[in-house]
Protein backbone atom coordinates (compact mmCIF):
# COMPACT_ATOMS: atom_id res chain seq x y z
CA UNK A 1 0.00 0.00 0.00
CA UNK A 2 0.86 3.60 -0.57
CA UNK A 3 -0.18 6.45 1.00
CA UNK A 4 -0.26 10.21 0.25
CA UNK A 5 0.18 11.97 3.27
CA UNK A 6 -0.62 15.87 2.72
CA UNK A 7 -2.17 18.81 5.03
CA UNK A 8 -2.72 22.63 4.86
CA UNK A 9 -0.37 23.51 7.97
CA UNK A 10 2.30 23.36 5.53
CA UNK A 11 5.02 21.13 4.56
CA UNK A 12 7.44 21.91 8.10
CA UNK A 13 4.61 22.01 10.79
CA UNK A 14 5.28 19.29 13.28
CA UNK A 15 1.78 16.78 12.75
CA UNK A 16 2.74 16.12 9.35
CA UNK A 17 5.97 14.73 10.95
CA UNK A 18 3.70 13.41 13.63
CA UNK A 19 1.98 12.01 11.10
CA UNK A 20 4.06 10.41 8.45
CA UNK A 21 6.15 8.82 11.56
CA UNK A 22 2.96 6.98 12.86
CA UNK A 23 2.13 5.39 9.53
CA UNK A 24 5.85 5.12 7.74
CA UNK A 25 5.96 1.60 8.94
CA UNK A 26 2.64 -0.11 8.17
CA UNK A 27 3.05 1.40 4.39
CA UNK A 28 4.93 3.17 1.66
CA UNK A 29 4.36 6.89 2.68
CA UNK A 30 4.93 9.64 0.21
CA UNK A 31 4.17 13.44 1.99
CA UNK A 32 3.37 16.11 -0.85
CA UNK A 33 2.39 19.32 1.39
CA UNK A 34 2.18 22.93 0.75
CA UNK A 35 5.45 25.35 1.04
CA UNK A 36 3.93 27.41 3.36
CA UNK A 37 0.73 27.18 6.08
CA UNK A 38 -2.68 27.18 3.85
CA UNK A 39 -4.82 26.77 6.14
CA UNK A 40 -8.68 28.00 5.56
CA UNK A 41 -8.15 27.66 1.47
CA UNK A 42 -10.44 25.14 1.27
CA UNK A 43 -10.83 22.97 -1.85
CA UNK A 44 -8.98 25.41 -4.25
CA UNK A 45 -6.79 24.64 -6.99
CA UNK A 46 -3.82 26.84 -8.66
CA UNK A 47 -5.05 27.48 -11.98
CA UNK A 48 -2.87 31.08 -13.05
CA UNK A 49 0.50 29.74 -12.97
CA UNK A 50 2.76 26.13 -12.99
CA UNK A 51 3.17 24.54 -10.02
CA UNK A 52 6.82 23.43 -8.89
CA UNK A 53 7.09 20.82 -6.51
CA UNK A 54 10.86 20.66 -4.13
CA UNK A 55 12.12 17.48 -2.80
CA UNK A 56 13.31 18.10 0.98
CA UNK A 57 15.83 16.57 2.71
CA UNK A 58 14.07 14.78 4.80
CA UNK A 59 12.49 13.29 1.39
CA UNK A 60 8.57 14.80 1.62
CA UNK A 61 7.74 17.41 -1.11
CA UNK A 62 7.09 20.48 -1.14
CA UNK A 63 4.67 22.25 -3.14
CA UNK A 64 4.17 25.78 -4.18
CA UNK A 65 0.60 25.65 -3.81
CA UNK A 66 -2.80 24.46 -2.03
CA UNK A 67 -3.65 21.19 -0.50
CA UNK A 68 -5.91 20.83 -3.23
CA UNK A 69 -3.25 20.98 -5.50
CA UNK A 70 -0.44 18.45 -3.36
CA UNK A 71 -3.03 15.73 -3.93
CA UNK A 72 -4.15 16.54 -7.27
CA UNK A 73 -0.80 16.54 -8.77
CA UNK A 74 0.09 13.49 -6.23
CA UNK A 75 -2.51 11.34 -7.43
CA UNK A 76 -2.29 12.80 -11.39
CA UNK A 77 0.49 12.83 -12.41
CA UNK A 78 3.59 13.56 -10.01
CA UNK A 79 4.02 9.83 -8.51
CA UNK A 80 4.49 6.79 -9.52
CA UNK A 81 3.15 4.54 -8.53
CA UNK A 82 0.15 6.23 -7.95
CA UNK A 83 -0.72 6.58 -4.03
CA UNK A 84 -3.97 3.84 -2.89
CA UNK A 85 -4.63 6.00 -0.24
CA UNK A 86 -4.78 9.82 1.20
CA UNK A 87 -4.43 10.82 4.86
CA UNK A 88 -4.15 14.34 5.79
CA UNK A 89 -3.14 16.22 8.44
CA UNK A 90 -2.25 16.45 11.52
CA UNK A 91 -4.10 19.70 11.72
CA UNK A 92 -2.93 21.99 14.50
CA UNK A 93 -6.77 23.33 15.51
CA UNK A 94 -10.46 21.63 15.25
CA UNK A 95 -12.44 21.30 11.96
CA UNK A 96 -15.70 20.72 13.74
CA UNK A 97 -19.25 21.26 12.01
CA UNK A 98 -19.02 24.12 9.71
CA UNK A 99 -15.17 24.33 9.85
CA UNK A 100 -14.99 21.63 7.42
CA UNK A 101 -16.41 24.01 4.89
CA UNK A 102 -13.40 25.67 4.94
CA UNK A 103 -10.48 23.68 5.99
CA UNK A 104 -7.67 22.24 3.97
CA UNK A 105 -7.05 19.64 6.06
CA UNK A 106 -10.29 18.11 5.00
CA UNK A 107 -10.09 19.85 1.74
CA UNK A 108 -6.86 17.16 0.98
CA UNK A 109 -8.94 14.36 2.08
CA UNK A 110 -11.37 15.39 -0.02
CA UNK A 111 -9.12 14.77 -3.36
CA UNK A 112 -8.61 12.09 -2.14
CA UNK A 113 -11.76 11.10 -3.23
CA UNK A 114 -11.40 8.93 -6.27
CA UNK A 115 -9.00 6.31 -4.45
CA UNK A 116 -10.78 3.46 -3.64
CA UNK A 117 -9.81 3.53 0.13
CA UNK A 118 -11.25 5.76 2.26
CA UNK A 119 -9.42 9.06 2.62
CA UNK A 120 -8.90 10.59 6.48
CA UNK A 121 -8.37 13.64 7.70
CA UNK A 122 -6.72 14.40 11.14
CA UNK A 123 -6.94 17.47 13.44
CA UNK A 124 -6.00 17.84 16.87
CA UNK A 125 -8.03 20.60 19.26
CA UNK A 126 -4.75 22.87 20.12
CA UNK A 127 -2.89 25.31 17.93
CA UNK A 128 -0.12 23.65 20.82
CA UNK A 129 2.03 20.43 18.97
CA UNK A 130 2.05 18.69 22.69
CA UNK A 131 -0.41 15.98 22.66
CA UNK A 132 0.18 15.41 18.26
CA UNK A 133 1.31 12.08 19.58
CA UNK A 134 -1.94 11.14 21.10
CA UNK A 135 -3.50 12.33 17.78
CA UNK A 136 -0.94 10.34 15.60
CA UNK A 137 -1.79 6.91 18.07
CA UNK A 138 -5.41 7.76 17.21
CA UNK A 139 -4.12 8.18 13.04
CA UNK A 140 -2.35 4.95 13.13
CA UNK A 141 -5.12 2.71 14.48
CA UNK A 142 -8.10 4.11 12.25
CA UNK A 143 -5.46 3.72 9.11
CA UNK A 144 -4.20 0.31 10.18
CA UNK A 145 -7.58 -0.93 10.28
CA UNK A 146 -9.33 0.96 7.43
CA UNK A 147 -9.73 -2.58 5.23
CA UNK A 148 -11.95 -4.18 7.80
CA UNK A 149 -14.38 -1.20 6.96
CA UNK A 150 -16.68 -1.08 3.65
CA UNK A 151 -18.44 2.80 2.98
CA UNK A 152 -19.68 3.99 0.17
CA UNK A 153 -17.59 4.94 -2.66
CA UNK A 154 -15.86 8.75 -2.29
CA UNK A 155 -16.57 8.99 1.66
CA UNK A 156 -14.29 10.95 3.65
CA UNK A 157 -13.29 10.45 7.09
CA UNK A 158 -12.96 13.65 9.74
CA UNK A 159 -11.25 12.47 12.74
CA UNK A 160 -10.82 15.10 15.67
CA UNK A 161 -9.17 14.29 18.70
CA UNK A 162 -9.23 15.84 21.56
CA UNK A 163 -6.78 18.05 22.96
CA UNK A 164 -5.47 14.96 25.84
CA UNK A 165 -2.95 12.92 26.63
CA UNK A 166 -3.90 9.61 25.09
CA UNK A 167 -4.72 7.42 28.61
CA UNK A 168 -7.41 10.40 29.51
CA UNK A 169 -8.87 9.78 26.09
CA UNK A 170 -12.43 8.09 26.58
CA UNK A 171 -12.70 6.30 23.44
CA UNK A 172 -14.07 7.14 19.80
CA UNK A 173 -17.53 8.31 18.96
CA UNK A 174 -19.25 8.05 15.55
CA UNK A 175 -20.93 12.08 14.76
CA UNK A 176 -22.27 13.91 13.02
CA UNK A 177 -21.44 17.71 12.12
CA UNK A 178 -23.02 20.68 14.59
CA UNK A 179 -23.07 23.53 13.47
CA UNK A 180 -21.09 27.00 14.24
CA UNK A 181 -23.23 30.41 14.96
CA UNK A 182 -21.63 33.79 12.51
CA UNK A 183 -17.92 34.05 12.97
CA UNK A 184 -16.75 37.18 15.12
CA UNK A 185 -16.51 40.52 13.02
CA UNK A 186 -13.83 41.22 10.79
CA UNK A 187 -11.62 43.25 12.81
CA UNK A 188 -10.42 46.43 10.95
CA UNK A 189 -7.01 47.64 11.32
CA UNK A 190 -4.86 50.20 9.87
CA UNK A 191 -1.57 49.43 8.29
CA UNK A 192 1.13 51.68 9.05
CA UNK A 193 1.34 53.73 5.66
CA UNK A 194 -2.65 54.46 6.81
CA UNK A 195 -4.76 51.82 4.39
CA UNK A 196 -7.19 50.51 5.55
CA UNK A 197 -8.20 46.82 6.04
CA UNK A 198 -9.98 44.36 7.74
CA UNK A 199 -8.53 41.00 9.08
CA UNK A 200 -11.15 38.16 8.89
CA UNK A 201 -11.91 36.94 12.74
CA UNK A 202 -12.45 33.81 14.50
CA UNK A 203 -14.84 31.05 14.08
CA UNK A 204 -18.20 32.03 15.66
CA UNK A 205 -19.38 29.73 19.15
CA UNK A 206 -20.96 26.52 18.96
CA UNK A 207 -25.04 26.88 17.89
CA UNK A 208 -25.58 23.04 17.31
CA UNK A 209 -23.15 21.24 19.77
CA UNK A 210 -25.87 19.05 21.49
CA UNK A 211 -25.49 15.33 22.29
CA UNK A 212 -24.42 13.30 18.83
CA UNK A 213 -22.26 16.07 17.47
CA UNK A 214 -18.48 15.92 16.90
CA UNK A 215 -18.44 18.69 19.29
CA UNK A 216 -20.18 17.27 22.10
CA UNK A 217 -17.79 14.03 21.66
CA UNK A 218 -14.88 15.94 21.98
CA UNK A 219 -15.99 18.19 24.91
CA UNK A 220 -16.24 14.81 26.83
CA UNK A 221 -12.83 13.55 25.63
CA UNK A 222 -13.71 11.62 23.34
CA UNK A 223 -12.31 11.20 19.45
CA UNK A 224 -14.81 11.93 17.30
CA UNK A 225 -15.01 10.85 13.43
CA UNK A 226 -17.71 11.87 11.02
CA UNK A 227 -17.98 10.52 7.39
CA UNK A 228 -18.63 13.19 5.03
CA UNK A 229 -20.19 12.78 2.02
CA UNK A 230 -19.35 14.94 -0.87
CA UNK A 231 -22.96 15.51 -3.15
CA UNK A 232 -24.29 18.85 -1.46
CA UNK A 233 -27.82 18.30 -3.02
CA UNK A 234 -30.11 19.44 -0.89
CA UNK A 235 -32.82 16.63 -0.91
CA UNK A 236 -35.34 17.84 1.39
CA UNK A 237 -35.50 21.31 -0.58
CA UNK A 238 -37.11 19.71 -3.69
CA UNK A 239 -40.40 19.74 -2.62
CA UNK A 240 -40.18 23.49 -1.96
CA UNK A 241 -38.60 24.10 -5.28
CA UNK A 242 -40.72 21.62 -7.02
CA UNK A 243 -44.08 23.95 -6.76
CA UNK A 244 -41.99 27.66 -7.21
CA UNK A 245 -40.71 26.67 -10.65
CA UNK A 246 -43.96 25.39 -11.84
CA UNK A 247 -44.78 27.76 -14.01
CA UNK A 248 -42.05 30.21 -13.95
CA UNK A 249 -40.70 29.27 -17.44
MN1 LIG B 1 -4.43 24.08 9.30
Amino acid sequence: MRILIANDDGVYAPGIAALHDALADMAECVVVAPIKDMSGVSSSLTLDRPLHPQPLPNGFIALDGTPTDCVHLGLNGLLEPVPDMVVSGINLGANLGDDVLYSGTVAAAIEGRFCNRPAFAFSLLSHQPDNLPTAAHIARTLVEHHERLELPPRTVLSVNIPNLPLDHIRGIRLCRLGHRARAKAPVRMVNPRGREGYWISVAGDVEDGGPGTDFHAVMQGYVSITPLQLDRTFHEAFAGLDGWLEGLL
